[in-house]
């Protein structure tokens, strides 16, 4: 038998299963193989069969006493055999079973797995899996895995096929990984991985087994989007941007780029002019400056004949940065374009016809961009803000838009190196790492709530002079089962009791987009002191007399979070503050509240946020494009991601295209899983 066989070669497995299999991606004997368990259920311990705990699945070993007894009650057939070990004996039952009698031999000794009941005083054990005693059994006396197993399959199916498929291959799978590779990271032999991680010999022989398979996984992975990285950059490009001169738009603009934001233009400069496709990330802070960045960018590819559109994730922060690009823009004669779902018919009909004749130069907009009606005159450069709220699908549509334009995304979520290079694997990355000039550090404080009496003198304070402050609540409406507190209830009872002298507004995910829209507006322009809100605020928001930001129940959020929600402060001239106020009591809480108050720097906030708490943040929203993983856990694997990124770009560097003898099974592989398989799926 060989690896490449259909499954179909297994015993156990006719058209059906396979059918069944097929559309779990399971298609070779090898795939079979590596079709990992998502669990493990210990049934190692025997217990004695006096000391059998009812309610719960129990493995014992006993010889079968007799012939198993088979009834029938209405349509429903029971066999019954009767366990016995040393002085000890307990009753098993199958409903619906009938051949468990044939297989059950009287006299021999078999291990049970299964749940025990006590009904009227009577022990049983409710049809267990059974197995003869010996070194081979699969399903009980051992640690046995569990699979995600198709409808009407059991898992005791499964786990004989997969053993079937095992010993069938047993020395022809091949070993594809460069023996230097497997010396260098003490890694075992894919054989004993593949066998140790279905039915492990012992836990030590388990961790080898799955270390070896999630350096295998991220590998293959981080080696393909080398490659993707590869072809993309080197894709050639029929859109050509030659440099121009920037003066105007850098005096529209008014400030002085830092010299990060100089660079990162740079980077971008040179890609245009490179005569290859830019695929291009730029990672930066919270009010890093990354806006200005972008309207250079859009200029540049402008005055060359092009447009260029900008993609935000959302309504008021696509109208923000409508205004400050209208702002830059149209004084120079270059017309700019909304385009939102919350626009009117007529309106949204005139923005198409203007996009589609060429008229507007510069677009900006939301997913409205993205949709089939929207035809582009002469797309050269797409933009997206925050891409980590978008997936790379939409990255990818927005771009098919137009004849292979030049892609720029910003995020403002510092990425810690080795998760970037998974994540944006297929993309450059440039970083702008200092912020503006005359930025002062946002003063962060974690209190419990025996200061609100304090922090409510201090928002009169800052109101006093002039300034306005933020409060963000965990919830939108109160609950009876959690006293965090909502933003709804709070606002009333600022606005009427605690803060009467002052003008308090909420704003929420449960508005509609135009009310949001509004008071967001009047919050910018100073008319509203105290904004209440949920996260809505987390994105982008730019309001620089807004020195004050107070988080409720800050251990609810998440370290990036917390830093976003951080960035709206601090945008001016002005000393900013931000207070963090919880009552928690947990270690890991009170440890990333420490974390803010000492540093503003969001990468080191974000490095910490990934040993605390895993990269969930990162990958909070489902749309982060990952592929997903068979095995790897990135929360739990991060070390081996660190091993398999050094080993990765070394194989890139010295044979990038992995055509060396020892490399060429590895390229083989890599082939198999992303090319073969991906595009079965998707014919
Ligand atoms: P982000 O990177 O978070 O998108 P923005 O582009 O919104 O940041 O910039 C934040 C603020 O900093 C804006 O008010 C912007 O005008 C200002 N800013 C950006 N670059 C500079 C600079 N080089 N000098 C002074 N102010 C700047
Ligand atoms: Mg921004």
């Amino acid at each position: 038998m060989e690896p490449k066989d259909s499954i179909e070669v297994i015993k156990n497995i006719g058209k059906t299963r396979a059918a069944q299999l097929n559309k779990l991606g399971i298609e070779t004997v090898e795939d079979l193989v590596e079709y990992y368990p998502r669990d493990y259920e210990d049934r190692s311990t025997y217990v004695p069969l006096d000391e059998v705990e009812p309610g719960k699945v129990n493995t014992i070993r006993g010889r079968v006493c007799g012939k198993p007894e088979a009834k029938k009650i209405r349509s429903m057939t029971i066999v019954n055999a009767r366990i016995t070990a040393g002085k000890g004996f307990i009753e098993c039952v199958w409903f619906n079973q009938p051949y468990v009698r044939n297989q059950l031999t009287p006299g021999r000794e078999y291990s049970f797995t299964g749940r025990v009941t006590e009904k009227f005083g009577r022990i049983q054990m409710e049809s267990p899996d059974y197995e003869p005693v010996n070194e081979n059994s699969l399903n009980t006396g051992r640690i046995v895995p569990v699979y995600t197993v198709p409808n009407k399959m059991s898992q005791k199916i499964i786990r004989g096929c997969i053993k079937d498929a095992m010993d069938s291959v047993e020395g022809t799978l091949e070993e594809y990984m460069p023996h230097s590779i497997l010396e260098k990271h003490d890694l075992c032999s894919r054989e004993f991985a593949v066998k140790n991680i279905h039915f492990p010999e012992s836990d030590t022989a388990f961790f080898k087994a799955r270390r070896r398979l999630v350096f295998d996984e991220l590998l293959l992975l981080q080696l393909h989007l080398l490659e993707l990285k590869g072809n993309v950059c080197s894709k050639k490009s029929t859109v050509k941007i030659e440099d121009q001169d920037d003066t105007e738009i850098r005096k529209k603009i008014g400030f002085k780029l830092t010299d990060a934001q100089e660079r990162v233009l740079n980077e971008i400069k040179s890609d245009f002019k490179s005569g290859f496709i830019m695929n291009r990330l730029i990672q930066g802070d919270v009010g890093s400056g990354k806006t200005a960045v972008a309207m250079i960018a859009a200029y540049i590819a402008v005055n060359n004949g092009y447009q260029a559109v900008l993609m935000a994730p959302t309504d008021v922060l696509a109208n923000q940065h409508y205004k400050s690009f209208f702002d830059v823009f149209e004084p120079l004669g270059i017309k700019c374009e909304l385009l939102t779902s919350g626009l009117k018919k007529r309106e949204k009909e005139r923005a198409y016809d203007n996009i589609e004749t060429g008229y507007s130069k510069i677009v900006i907009g939301t997913h409205a961009l993205i949709q089939d009606r929207v035809k582009y005159n002469n797309l050269g450069l797409v933009i997206t803000d925050e891409q980590h709220r978008f997936g790379v699908r939409q990255r990818e549509m927005l771009a098919n838009k137009g004849d292979e334009p030049h892609v720029l995304v910003m995020t403002a979520t510092p990425i810690p190196r080795t998760l970037a290079l998974i994540l944006y694997g297929d993309l450059d990355i440039s970083i702008i790492d200092k912020l503006p000039p005359g930025r002062q550090k946002i003063d962060t404080f974690a209190v419990n709530h025996s200061y609100y009496q304090r922090l409510y003198a201090f928002i009169k304070k800052e109101a006093a002079k002039g300034r306005q402050a933020y409060i963000i609540c965990p919830m939108i409406e109160e609950n009876d089962k959690t006293e965090l507190r909502a933003v709804i209830s709070y606002t009333d009872e600022l606005d009427r009791n605690i803060l009467p002298e002052l003008k308090v507004s909420c704003v929420h995910g449960k508005m509609k987009n135009d009310e949001k829209q509004e008071i967001m507006e009047s919050f910018a322009r100073g008319e509203i002191d105290v904004l209440v809100s949920t996260t809505v605020i987390e994105v982008g928001i730019n309001v620089p007399n807004a020195t004050l930001m107070i988080i409720e129940n800050a251990e609810r959020f998440g370290l990036s979070a917390l830093h976003q929600l951080r960035g709206r402060v601090g945008r001016g001239s002005e000393k900013s503050y931000c207070i963090l106020v919880s009552d928690t009591k947990n270690k890991t809480s009170k440890e990333r509240l420490e974390i803010m108050c000492k540093t503003n720097d969001g990468f080191v906030i974000s490095e910490k946020d990934l040993t605390l708490r895993g990269p969930g943040d990162f990958f909070g929203t489902r749309q982060h494009g990952l592929p997903e993983m068979k095995i790897a856990n990135l929360y739990k694997d991060i070390d081996i991601l660190k091993e398999v990124q050094q080993t990765a770009i070394e194989l890139y560097k010295e044979d990038r295209e992995l055509k060396s003898v020892e490399n060429s099974l590895l390229r083989n592989k890599i082939f198999d899983i992303f090319t073969t398989k991906v595009k079965k799926i998707c014919l």
